[in-house]
């Protein structure tokens, strides 16, 4: 693709600005037929302006090679010396230094996870109550609704909470230290649950880094031959491709025809880095080209690639929609990234400390009242 610069057009009539020459809103203007560009007609007529374009030898004849500079950013971005090189060392040692992490660790020795999840949730509840914001169950009722349970569409399957990375908004506070992973006996009654399920129309596949379980690709095979039509969600975290082991991965996620929805919080460095940890960013963006090398995120393979954004902080998210278009310029331009959609979600950190966990409770508690009250 060949975009021909029109700089050179302005630079001929000695004026920079572009507008002095483009403004369809002063009399006189033409419209070049062979172009679609509006010209002012002022001092001299648009044919002889294009005569005198014609003076400078390059014109017309400079282009700008999109594609060659796309190429130039993927190649810059698609980091191949990261393939198979684990950020789980990296991830550790940020945890060694992290206080808040090192806090809850000894907290989830001390009182064990079940205690820790009954504290978090006496605290969230006293943090509604102090607000007058009732249950669910009485918000529904008030509003004259009722729960009612409709027909199983979705089987999600979280199979561990081992991963090689340890943000800091995780939901489920996986690490590289978490030795929870589901077992093969486990996941057999799962893919015998779904068989006899057929109103299940997507299994949708979570962790941890669910990739890194090692009954991942015999859950995803197993579910794809015993029903061709599901949608196989692999929630990916994009670093998993380049750990030791998984340099094949996604060809396996092509050819099970998995859909990959994967989390990027920001398309800035910093921020990613700084909610998700060091290194993130850059190996996320070359694990993105990777999958659209395999047609992921492309029209017409039938690929799809979805993002994932959450906020890096105690507030909810943009608008959808304008994110997206945000999202995809950005990638696009800076990266040369395509992918499908995006989607936004507000993931609240549970079990991070209970000073921390306080702070963020009240905080959403506040915008909970306020959209209650709205
Ligand atoms: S990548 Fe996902 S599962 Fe892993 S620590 Fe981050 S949020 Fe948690």
């Amino acid at each position: 693709m060949k975009l021909h610069l029109m700089t050179t057009l302005f630079a001929t009539h000695g004026n920079h600005n572009p507008h002095n020459y483009y403004d369809t809103n002063r009399p006189g203007n033409d419209r070049n037929p062979s172009n679609g560009y509006s010209y002012a007609s002022t001092s001299s007529s648009s044919s002889s302006l294009r005569d005198t374009d014609k003076a400078f030898s390059d014109y017309g004849s400079t282009p700008v090679e999109i594609d060659q500079i796309k190429l130039a950013k993927k190649n810059k971005w698609r980091r191949k010396d990261l393939d198979g090189q684990t950020l789980v060392d990296d991830t550790l040692k940020e945890l060694e230094g992290d206080d808040v992490f090192q806090e809850t660790l000894k907290d989830m020795e001390r009182k064990g996870l079940k205690q820790m999840s009954l504290e978090e949730r006496k605290v969230r509840r006293r943090a509604l109550d102090a607000l007058g914001v009732p249950s669910f169950g009485d918000f529904v009722k008030d509003k004259g609704g009722d729960v009612v349970r409709k027909t199983t569409e979705v089987l999600q399957l979280n199979i561990g909470l081992y991963c090689n990375q340890a943000c800091g908004h995780c939901h489920v506070e996986s690490s590289p230290k978490r030795t929870e992973v589901m077992s093969v006996e486990v996941a057999t009654k799962c893919l015998e649950i779904l068989k006899q399920s057929p109103e299940v129309t997507t299994l949708d596949i979570t962790g941890g880094a669910p990739e890194l379980n090692e009954n991942f690709r015999l859950i995803v095979r197993l579910a794809r031959e015993m029903r061709p039509d599901l949608d196989i969600i692999d929630r990916c975290n994009l670093t998993v491709l380049h750990e030791p082991g998984q340099e094949d991965l996604v060809q396996f996620l092509k050819d099970n025809r998995v859909h990959v929805i994967a989390s990027l919080p920001c398309y800035s460095e910093e921020n990613v880095n700084q909610q998700r940890g060091g290194g993130v960013f850059e190996r996320s963006i070359s694990a993105l080209l990777m999958l659209n090398e395999a047609g992921y995120g492309e029209d017409g393979t039938g690929l799809q690639l979805d993002l994932v954004y959450n906020p890096l902080g105690a507030f909810l998210p943009p608008e959808q929609g304008k994110l997206e278009v945000a999202y995809k310029e950005r990638l696009d331009e800076d990266f040369g990234i395509d992918f499908n959609s995006l989607y936004t979600m507000t993931n609240m950190p549970v079990k991070v400390s209970i000073l921390r966990s306080i702070l963020i409770n009240i905080h959403l508690a506040y915008l909970c009242a306020f959209y209650y009250g709205s």
